[in-house]
């Protein structure tokens, strides 16, 4: 179980670092990586109100507020 556990993980992670420039930033920060990508106003808000920090809970990423 623990292979389709990874691969769950790794296509979350792909999906929020695609939407997010929020959570592209903190994957970048927690994975030790420089973040690629300038966090924009529009996804400061949908990160906040969508709760993805919730996703990134499961991916063991700290959300920094
Ligand atoms: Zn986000």
């Amino acid at each position: 179980m623990s292979g389709v556990d990874t691969q769950l993980k790794a296509e979350l992670r792909l999906r929020m670092y695609v939407r997010c420039s929020e959570c592209a930033s903190l994957i970048d920060l927690a994975e030790g990586n420089r973040p690629q990508r300038d966090i924009e106003a529009a996804d400061m808000m949908a990160h906040k109100f969508e709760g993805h920090s919730i996703w990134l809970e499961l991916l063991d990423i700290p959300d920094a507020v």
